[in-house]
């Protein structure tokens, strides 16, 4: 297996405190060593080992790919008018995903396919390396199906949602529908996903609703995560705890005992800023978060309807600015954060044996992609060890 040395990186992100400065385990003049898929050596750059290619970093900056852990990208068609009519002053309501819903049953299998890799792609040219996405537009049992058999050609990383909205085929029956999203539906999605999740929330599911929604997925092998605390205060993420869900994402709206609930737990409180930026609602209160010793992860929860954004340093932007986080924490969580979120060890660190992926910046640290909001810094990204072009 050939080797690759990146050399000239004037300040590593690696996640390692063993390895460098902080809890971003900083190196500073680094050098690190790719090895097929790999990474094998991560130092500083005047002890590296020699390799069979040689990259020049030229004095760029270097973090883990980011890790985006909720995105909705199994969809058609786009939700411009709504956007602009509640930028005009209506609000949104979650009801709007039936637009949504609508374009993607109509939509085929190739076009579906097509839309997913053209987000995908946008999304890696901003440094994402490792991306989860759900199901949740199809809401029927062979729409849901299509919709994790295309995502999981493309991810590991695949979240049966449907539990997204009640289905409108079933607007005057929910309970019938909760029973198709644990029955039939379930049976037909198990096999292509690794997670189950559901939309706990008003005019969405309830928390006996989600709970018997995520317990049905378990039994099938499916890991939890949840939806939970977005637009209201609810069970949601009390749920995500007592079940052991990886991540309870949204956590805007959330009581002493929902924060001292996340603090205790195992439950990652995934923060989705691209949600509230394009809602312009009330953000999450991250400092709150941290301070009660609870673990975020940063992600885009990119989606037609209410976070049109790939770009996880717009995300490190906003939750260093609007919702108390310092740059390193909010590195951390759009990285190791978004890994610890999808139960990963091999993704969002650069240490030996990690999976090589890397973002190079076109600045002198990572501090920058708040402190530079909007300016594309991520100049080189490599995944499994190939520099994508
Ligand atoms: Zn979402």
């Amino acid at each position: 297996m050939s080797t690759t040395l990146i050399t000239n990186i004037t300040s590593l992100v690696t996640n390692d405190p063993e390895r460098g400065d902080g809890p971003l385990g900083l190196v500073e003049d680094a050098a690190v060593v790719l090895e097929g898929d790999r990474i094998a050596w991560v130092g500083q750059a005047k002890d590296a080992p020699e390799a069979d290619h040689l990259h020049d970093a030229e004095h760029r900056s270097a973090i883990p790919g980011f890790v985006d852990s909720h995105s909705h990208l199994v969809f058609g068609g786009d939700r411009t008018q709504e956007f602009n009519a509640r930028m005009s002053g209506r609000s949104y309501s979650a009801g709007g995903i039936r637009t949504t819903v609508a374009a993607t049953r109509a939509a085929s299998d190739e076009a579906l396919e097509a839309n997913l890799l053209r987000y995908l792609r946008e999304a890696a040219r901003q440094g994402t390396t490792t991306f989860e996405t759900k199901s949740g537009y199809g809401l029927t049992v062979e729409d849901e199906a299509r919709a994790l058999r295309i995502a999981s050609r493309h991810t590991d990383e695949v979240t049966y949602l449907g539990a997204h909205i009640v289905s409108p085929d079933y607007a005057d029956d929910p309970a019938g529908y909760v029973d198709l999203v644990t029955g039939a539906m379930l049976d037909a999605c198990a096999p292509h996903a690794r997670w189950v999740d559901v939309f706990c929330e008003k005019g969405a599911f309830d928390g006996d609703q989600a709970r018997a929604i995520l317990t049905a997925g378990a039994a099938k092998g499916l890991l939890p995560r949840v939806h939970a605390n977005q637009l209201s205060y609810g069970p949601g993420v009390q749920l995500a705890v007592e079940l052991d869900a990886a991540s309870a994402d949204h956590c805007t709206h959330l009581t002493d005992a929902d924060v001292d609930a996340l603090a205790q737990g195992h439950t990652v409180a995934t923060l989705l800023p691209g949600a509230e930026f394009s809602t312009r609602a009330e953000w999450p209160d991250a400092r709150r978060i941290l301070d009660a010793g609870a673990t975020v992860a940063l992600s885009t929860d990119c989606n037609p309807g209410s976070s049109f954004t790939s770009s996880m340093p717009f995300c490190i932007a906003l939750a260093v600015r609007d919702m108390g986080m310092t740059p390193d924490e909010a590195i951390w969580a759009a990285t190791a954060g978004g890994a610890q979120a999808l139960r990963r060890t091999d993704v969002g660190r650069v240490v030996p044996g990690a999976r090589a992926d890397l973002a190079l910046l076109d600045a002198p640290s990572h501090v920058h992609l708040a402190y530079r909001p909007g300016v594309p810094l991520v100049r080189e990204v490599w995944q499994k060890g190939v520099l994508l072009g």
